[in-house]
């Protein structure tokens, strides 16, 4: 964090309110407007999917406001089924994301290809996130919260972590290969304590066009996903004032160290 932060925030007494002010003030972060000055947003997911069924609305609303989103996809989605075997299920799940990334509006899909269910957490895989970061130079990573209550799966935990690390370490020109890329802003979504709720009424839409895309995941049981991804948006929507929302929580990257403050904006 910037000294004069520190100083700023220790001077004030720095509450919430406060806090956001001298956000604005130093950082030039209005945290009631997140997307100010983003143009390039790296969604990086665990799964084919996860982008989408998290905050599908947002990057369809970002996309079609002229921001250029991308997907990097973790893993390659082999375990998602009872029926399909791995072999299959993986080149399945790639065309699903692909259709499903066409109808959000993403311009580009980056791969990893690692096993689902064993994505490492590892050193080596943050430096290919750190070198992704470098070669697309995004203003903004997305990724899943690793700090969700009772998130049991460890790729979504792993990714979370990795993906926020490598947006720390990018900006640092001792820290793995390539150019550094100084990343200002870092969002977390499948969150319980967004800073940002995003109104998607106008985008619900899309987003479960997109997410029934993704046959192999959602075709079987689709009424059930419906009511599941239409409650978890009243539920973002009701805490935002707004018929459907996503949440997110969205802060300077530098903020994403040290800093007890971040956890209460
Ligand atoms: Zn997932």
């Amino acid at each position: 964090m910037k000294p004069i932060l520190l100083a700023k925030a220790r001077f004030r007494g720095a509450s919430p309110e406060e806090f956001r002010e001298l956000l604005k003030e130093t950082l030039g972060f209005d945290v009631g407007m997140p997307f100010e000055g983003v143009e390039r947003i790296l969604c990086i997911q665990p799964h084919p999917d996860d982008c989408e069924l998290a905050i599908g609305g947002t990057l369809a609303r970002l996309s079609r406001e002229g921001k250029e989103v991308e997907y990097l996809t973790l893993t390659d989605g082999s375990a998602g089924s009872r029926e399909l075997p791995p072999e299959e299920l993986r080149k399945v799940r790639r065309r699903e994301q692909e259709r499903a990334a066409e109808i959000i509006g993403v311009k580009k899909l980056l791969w990893l290809g690692y096993t689902d269910t064993k994505l490492p957490y590892s050193d080596d895989v943050r430096e290919e996130l750190i070198g992704i970061i470098r070669s697309e130079r995004p203003d903004l990573v997305l990724a899943p919260d690793p700090w969700l209550p009772y998130e049991v799966h460890p790729d979504h935990r792993k990714a979370g972590l990795l993906a926020g690390e490598a947006a720390f370490f990018s900006a640092l020109p001792n820290v793995g290969e390539g150019n550094p890329w100084d990343v200002p802003l870092l969002g977390f979504y499948y969150t319980d304590n967004p800073n940002h709720i995003e109104d998607v009424t106008g985008f619900l839409k899309l987003k479960l066009k997109a997410l029934k895309a993704h046959e192999s995941q959602f075709k079987e049981d689709w009424n059930s996903w419906e009511v599941f991804v239409r409650s978890v948006a009243r539920f973002y929507g009701e805490i935002g004032g707004f018929k459907y929302g996503e949440g997110l929580r969205i802060l300077p990257t530098v903020l994403f160290h040290a800093n007890p403050l971040a956890g209460v904006l």
